[in-house]
């Protein structure tokens, strides 16, 4: 067990988008410095960095000063390069990368990390590893359709994926993805989705946040709502499932778990081994955030215990919603967060808001 990082300590954080800003401001606010590490200039996390570092993922010599410059490493997604990886874990054990490897190689390819929950004795979705025509047609005739073809990996916001109906040209799909090598999975009947946002500390201690229910529109969270409808043993299975994750990775940090419901129970659809779009409700409705949360983490400090003092629905402001900032922020208990993104494109996250309802 090593020493929890003294306030003025810095934090590297690797990307830097809306959620490396908003890991930024808790740093700030923890009294730690944050410096960035992002392959584009003037981005969100830039905006309210101590530091920034403007370079390409396969610039070993900024990868390598970045690495000197801070005191921990941890990342805002996950399909850092793995060669970029290799070069910064170079820099253990005095600069640390948390979360360690494993959660990311786990979480960048859907077979590996279907395969890793099955063998917790998870439930998940029937799947099947798709990279050739042959492959397809004997994964079909196991799990049936309807299916979802999906890459293995950079996937992300419903990208690389292809629903496969019963007659649909399924070969056509598969050519489709360039040869990417890609997992059929069944399509789970779900009458909801939820997600838990958890954390495990340097010390071994887990704590989850309540479950949210997550709408999702055109592919992209639409919003998180707090509670979510779970009956009571669905919710501690939610939690014990997330804790079980986050201690098979002997995980450090934030981490997302993405739940399908069904009348037969939660079927994990996927995990993100970061803080998540799903979680930001806890800005505005815990005394610890999930942002804070990940930053006590990996900086070795006691973790908060994820307690809510409110009922919260988080939704996104996509492209020209967040156009809409001057009525928002006129909204009794209503929180506006804005990324400072530059230009709203269609499908962009710009901001989101959480209107709180405290608890009675
Ligand atoms: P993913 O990129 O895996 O998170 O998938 C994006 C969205 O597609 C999910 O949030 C679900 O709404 C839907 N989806 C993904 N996989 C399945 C599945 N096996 N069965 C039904 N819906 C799915």
């Amino acid at each position: 067990m090593t020493e929890p990082l003294a306030p003025g300590s810095i934090v590297g954080i690797l990307g830097g988008g809306q959620l490396g800003r908003m890991l930024a401001l808790a740093a700030a606010r923890m009294g730690l410095r944050a410096h960035v590490f992002d392959p584009v200039p003037g981005g969100p996390a830039q905006q309210v960095c101590d530091a920034a570092t403007i370079a390409g993922w396969g610039d070993t010599d900024a990868l390598a000063r970045f690495a000197a410059a801070v005191d921990v490493i941890t990342f805002e997604f996950e399909n850092i390069p793995t060669e970029a990886l290799d070069l910064l874990e170079a820099h253990r054990p005095i600069r640390p990368v948390r979360p360690g490897r494993r959660a990311l190689a786990v979480s960048q390819d859907r077979l590996t990390e279907k395969t890793f929950l099955q063998d917790l004795g998870l439930a998940t979705a029937p799947f099947a590893d798709v990279t050739t025509q042959g492959d397809l047609d004997r994964a079909l005739a196991r799990i049936g359709a309807p299916a979802i073809l999906k890459t293995r990996r950079f996937g992300y916001d419903g990208k690389g994926q292809v629903r496969l109906r019963p007659g649909d040209d399924a070969h056509a799909a598969l050519a489709d993805l360039d040869g990417a090598p890609a997992i059929l999975e069944g399509f789970v009947d779900f009458t909801h989705e939820v997600s838990v946002i958890g954390a495990r500390g340097l010390d071994g201690a887990v704590a989850c946040f309540d479950p949210g229910e997550n709408l999702h529109r055109d592919g992209i969270l639409h919003t998180t709502t707090v509670p979510a409808r779970l009956s009571a043993s669905q919710r501690t299975d939610a939690i014990l499932l997330t804790a079980q994750i986050l201690n098979a990775l002997e995980y450090v940090g934030v981490l997302g778990v993405e739940l399908f419901v069904t009348a037969q129970g939660l079927i994990v659809n996927e995990i993100a081994p970061r803080v998540h779009n799903s979680g930001h409700w806890t800005q505005n409705a815990c005394a610890v955030d999930q942002f804070e949360q990940h930053v006590r983490a990996v900086a070795g400090w006691p973790l908060g215990d994820g307690a809510r003092h409110a009922d919260a629905v988080m939704e996104n402001l996509i492209g020209a919603d967040a156009d809409g900032w001057p009525a928002l922020a006129a909204e009794r208990n209503t929180a506006v967060h804005l990324y400072g993104k530059l230009e709203a494109r269609a499908g962009r996250k710009m901001g989101h808001v959480t209107r709180v309802t405290p608890l009675r």
